[in-house]
C-alpha cells in the first residue's frame, strides 16, 4: 500500500496511490494519513476493500501531492549514520546514534520549492531513507520493530552548514522553512522485501552526487526503534530519517552548495523519487 496526502485545491486529504490513480480515503472516514495510521489494522482492512471497489478516484495528474505525513508529532533525524559519510565529515564514527530534529515548518511535499534563506550561503543536500511509525510503543525491543513500523518514505535533510556547525547542536541549521521535503508516498513495509538493502541516490541538476545503499547504515531500523523508544513513546506518524550516505556538497573539493534554479532529486529503490526545485527565499 502506498499512502499519499494530496489536495485538489481545497483541503489536504489522504489517499492510496495505485498506478496513475489516487483513491480517496475520506470516503472511508479517514481525514488524513495520521488518522489512518492511528486506526491501525482496521484501517488497512478498510483500505484493501477500497482498492477493490473504490468510491472516489482522482487521476494523479489532477491532484497536487503534499508530504505524506505533513504534520508528524515527531520528525526525528539521525546524523552520521553511514560509515563513509561519518568519515567524509571528519567526525568519529558514532557508537551511539546522533539525534537531532526538524519541526513541521520544514515539511514540504514533492515538487514544492526548497527556499534558500538569505542568511545562509551554505545550503547542502542530503538524501535520506526514512521510516514512519504505525503503532504507539515505548521500550520496544529491537526484534519487535516490524510491529511498530508502518512503512517507509524519502526525506531530503536540507542543511544550512554555516548554521548547523556554528555550535555543537545541529537542529537550528536543519529546520529552516522548507528544509524537510518528504514523499512522494508512504510505502507500507509489506511492499519492501528488505529495507536494509535499498539503493539510495541523489542527483543535482542531473549529476549523481550520492549513490549508496541502506545496507551501509550503522544503526539500522531495529536498533533505532529500540534506542528512541527507551526515551520517548513512539506514536503513529512519527518520522525517523535515518541519515545520509557519502557525497554531500560540504565534503567536496571545491564544496557544492545549492543555488536558485537547481533541481534536486532523490531516488530510493522501491520507494520512489522525491524531486524539488530550489529557489531563493527570504
Ligand atoms: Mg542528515
Amino acid at each position: 500500500m502506498r499512502l499519499v496526502t494530496f489536495t485538489t485545491g481545497d483541503d489536504a486529504r489522504a489517499g492510496i496511490a495505485v498506478g496513475d490513480q489516487i483513491i480517496d480515503l475520506a470516503s472511508s472516514g479517514f481525514e488524513d494519513v495520521l488518522s489512518f495510521l492511528e486506526a491501525g489494522d482496521a484501517a488497512v482492512v478498510t483500505a484493501r476493500d477500497l482498492v477493490t471497489s473504490p468510491r472516489e478516484v482522482f487521476s494523479r495528474l489532477d491532484v497536487e501531492l503534499l508530504a505524506p505525513v505533513p504534520t508528524p508529532q515527531k520528525f526525528i533525524c539521525i546524523g552520521l549514520n553511514y560509515l563513509d559519510h561519518a568519515i567524509e565529515s571528519g567526525k568519529e564514527v558514532p557508537t551511539t546514534p546522533v539525534i537531532f530534529t526538524k519541526y513541521n515548518n520544514a515539511v514540504i511535499g514533492p515538487g514544492h520549492p526548497i527556499e534558500l534563506p538569505s542568511v545562509s550561503d551554505q545550503v547542502d543536500y542530503e538524501a535520506e531513507f526514512a521510516f514512519v511509525i504505525g503503532k504507539s510503543g515505548k521500550n520496544i525491543r529491537a526484534e519487535d520493530w516490524e510491529e511498530y513500523v508502518f512503512g517507509y518514505t524519502i526525506v531530503h535533510d536540507v542543511s544550512a552548514r554555516d548554521w548547523q556547525l556554528a555550535t555543537s547542536q545541529w537542529t537550528i541549521g536543519k529546520t529552516f522553512d522548507t528544509f524537510g521535503p518528504m514523499g512522494p508516498e508512504l510505502v507500507s513495509k509489506e511492499e519492501i522485501t528488505d529495507p536494509h538493502n535499498l539503493r539510495i541516490s541523489l542527483e543535482l541538476n542531473g549529476q549523481v552526487l550520492q549513490d549508496s545503499n541502506t545496507s551501509q547504515l550503522i544503526f539500522n531500523i531495529p536498533a533505532l526503534v529500540e534506542h528512541l523508544s527507551k526515551v520517548m513513546t513512539l506514536s503513529p506518524g512519527d518520522v525517523v530519517s535515518t541519515g545520509t550516505p557519502p557525497g554531500v556538497g560540504m565534503a567536496r573539493k571545491p564544496p557544492i552548495f545549492m543555488k536558485p534554479g537547481d533541481d534536486v532529486a532523490i531516488t530510493i529503490e522501491g520507494i520512489g523519487e522525491l524531486r524539488n526545485p530550489v529557489v531563493q527565499g527570504s
